[in-house]
């Protein structure tokens, strides 16, 4: 068995086994591939095994790969990275989701720049959720004003939410951002009345906390594929 081959199914069964710990469904978790610094052989080593999202922060490096990998019929383009509104016409042609739209009128330029043949595209919010001064994501205090705006923008879809917390490595003290966030989005799905479904948390080294708070897509890059190149 492959290198990869070893490391996607040792994944696949932690996610398993955190999802029975957690008393939830595994099909109710699915796995992002972070292939950022990764090479095309490795991204489609993990699709003949079946992979299908992989996650990219780097716009010009996604794109020579998404070239090379189009013949990859349903894989699926996660971006995940930091936006600067100059990269938002290639992202919205190019992606199927955004992980990390933390402000306004970056949503406004995916939504006028998103064709519509393409179809809708799935955004999640990205929260700044341990506060931190220099991290990117919109505060906590503005997450709401900020989501009832996103939700009416045509040619996208908001989903929820994303947060990349401050490293810990006490499982205990890794859930405590993760179960802020899915509280967060428990009440902005009630107060707004918006149909959120996605909470996209959870890395290499903490995604049993971030499954066991509630996590739907965990974005695992080093873990699944080795150090990053
Ligand atoms: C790089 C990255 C990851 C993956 O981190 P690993 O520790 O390699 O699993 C996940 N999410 C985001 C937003 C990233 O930039």
């Amino acid at each position: 068995m492959s290198e990869i081959s070893k490391r996607f199914k040792n994944v696949m069964s932690r996610i398993g086994q955190a999802a029975d710990q957690a008393g939830r469904s595994k099909e109710d978790i699915s796995l992002m591939a972070v292939s950022k610094k990764q090479s095309v052989e490795s991204i489609m080593e993990l699709f003949e095994l079946g992979q299908r999202a992989f996650g990219e922060s780097y716009l010009q490096e996604a794109t020579q790969k998404q070239h090379q990998l189009q013949l990859c019929e349903g894989l699926t383009w996660h971006f995940i990275g930091p936006i600067q509104s100059n990269k938002t016409r290639l992202i919205a042609e190019q992606f199927d989701w955004v992980h990390s739209v933390d402000r306004l009128k970056i949503a406004q330029r995916l939504s006028e720049q998103r064709q519509s043949n393409l179809g809708d595209l799935q955004i999640c919010l990205q929260v700044n959720i341990s506060a931190e001064p220099t991290k990117s994501g919109v505060s906590p205090d503005e997450i709401k004003q900020l989501a009832l705006q996103v939700s009416k923008l045509p040619h996208l879809r908001l989903r929820g939410l994303m947060a990349i917390p401050k490293r810990e490595t006490d499982f205990e003290k890794q859930r405590v951002p993760y179960r802020m966030l899915r509280k967060l989005k428990e009440e902005l799905s009630q107060d707004l009345s918006l149909d959120l479904d996605m909470l996209s948390m959870g890395v290499s080294d903490d995604y049993e906390a971030a499954i066991a708070e509630g996590a739907t897509i965990v974005r695992v890059g080093t873990e699944l594929f080795g150090p990053r190149g």
